[in-house]
């Protein structure tokens, strides 16, 4: 059974869910949202997105993931 890349499209090796082209992507998009959160701690998944152009949906995958640490999406500030 043929898998396909679910950015491009493209047929898969076994094991993959991207394509190459689209793995080596992914992973300059996790850079560069990594690299805007060192540099702008406290900013929230929207601020990210427009700031650095890439889908709030990924940005959104990554955080669900765990592997980023962001403000609460809705950015409302809380009264304590
Ligand atoms: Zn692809």
């Amino acid at each position: 059974m043929t898998q396909f890349c679910k950015e491009c499209g493209s047929a898969l090796q076994p094991g993959e869910v991207f394509c190459k082209t689209c793995y080596s992507h992914e992973r300059d998009e996790y850079r560069i949202v990594k690299e805007y959160l060192r540099t702008h701690p406290n900013s929230n998944a929207m601020q990210i997105a427009n700031e650095t152009g890439i889908s709030i949906s990924k940005i959104m995958k990554y955080i669900r993931n765990g592997s980023l640490t962001v403000v609460t999406n809705d950015g409302q500030r809380r009264s304590r």
